[in-house]
């Protein structure tokens, strides 16, 4: 993002009197590598960073993730706050400390918690995402709404609501839930519903699936499964996909349901080999289950995966 707002942010920092020194690094999940992050350490220590210094993340998740990372380790820990710049990493990345950089196995692999001390979601940096940039970062806002406020999903189907007031609430329910369970051993795995099904989607797409979409068609398939499970009623399922779509958000997926079976079986949050799932009972209420039958995750993969559909027109 350095070539959008840099600059201004620079210029902010210095009518504060704080001297700003600007690394920019290669956008997109690439950079996120060992790779990208050594030679930023030798450069911090040539500008004179020490412990007193902060690392300033300006960007979407990527670079949250990785200068989070460079900002947990430098000198054992140095001071770290997130500027996003893209509504997915205002209202996800950016809070609840997670960093880190991926391993050519697996994304993610190496990293830490490292909680900033500062989050600035600044909306004016909304207008220059693209259109579907900031629907996948709705997507997040909806699962949001799901795990703990009811009232975003009223807002956004009245279609009367404004960004700060929408920003602010999707993070006040990670913020909770996060600040209940920091290092992600219990209640944190809520966050993950829709993820689950969004992960293995990505995969079977080669990446080419925008995360934002994953998740929300990952939304409709857990809000199915709770009501094939007997959990939740049909209404809050056609209730998802309704808003969804009304947000231009795919509810609906050319993909192979075997494969994509087949990719979830991968999942880095399984327990005692056990897939756990994330359902809705209803808005604002969900639970963390690993007593679902697979015939039955199946059959609700084949309802709303289709190999020979089209994709809804976005
Ligand atoms: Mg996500």
């Amino acid at each position: 993002m350095a070539p959008l707002h840099a600059a201004s942010v620079r210029a902010d920092l210095a009518a504060a009197g704080l001297e700003a020194h600007v690394y920019t690094i290669p956008a997109g999940e690439a950079s996120k590598t060992w790779q990208t992050v050594l030679p930023l350490y030798g450069r911090l220590l040539a500008d004179g960073f020490d412990r007193t210094s902060t690392v300033l993340a300006l960007g979407g998740g990527v670079v949250g993730d990785l200068a989070g990372f460079v900002a947990a380790t430098y000198m054992r820990g140095i001071a770290f706050v997130q500027v996003p710049t893209s509504l997915l990493a205002m209202v996800d990345a950016s809070v609840g400390g997670k960093v880190g950089v991926d391993h050519p196995q697996a994304k993610n692999l190496i990293g830490a918690f490292k909680q900033p001390a500062l989050v600035v979601a600044d909306t004016r940096f909304l207008r220059t995402l693209p259109a579907r940039e900031r629907r996948c970062g709705l997507a997040e806002v909806v699962k949001h709404g799901l795990i703990g406020a009811p009232h975003i999903l009223t807002w956004l189907e009245s279609g009367r609501w404004s960004w700060p007031a929408l920003i602010r609430e999707a993070i006040a329910v990670k913020k909770a839930v996060v600040e209940d369970d920091p290092f992600e051993r219990g209640r944190r795995a809520v966050l993950n519903l829709g993820h689950t099904f969004a992960h293995a989607l990505e995969v079977v797409s080669n990446y080419t699936l925008p995360h934002g979409e994953a998740v929300a068609v990952g939304l409709v398939l857990a809000a199915r499964l709770a009501v094939r499970v007997g959990l939740a009623d049909e209404p809050l399922a056609a209730r998802v996909e309704a808003l969804l779509h009304t947000l231009g958000l795919p509810v609906r997926l050319s993909a192979d349901p075997a494969a994509v079976w087949q990719a979830m079986q991968g999942d880095k949050k399984k327990a005692r080999g056990r897939l756990r799932f994330v359902l809705p009972r209803a808005v604002g209420d969900v639970i963390v289950t690993d007593a679902v039958p697979p015939e039955v995750v199946r059959t609700v993969l084949a309802e709303i995966l289709c190999p020979e559909r089209p994709p809804p027109e976005a």
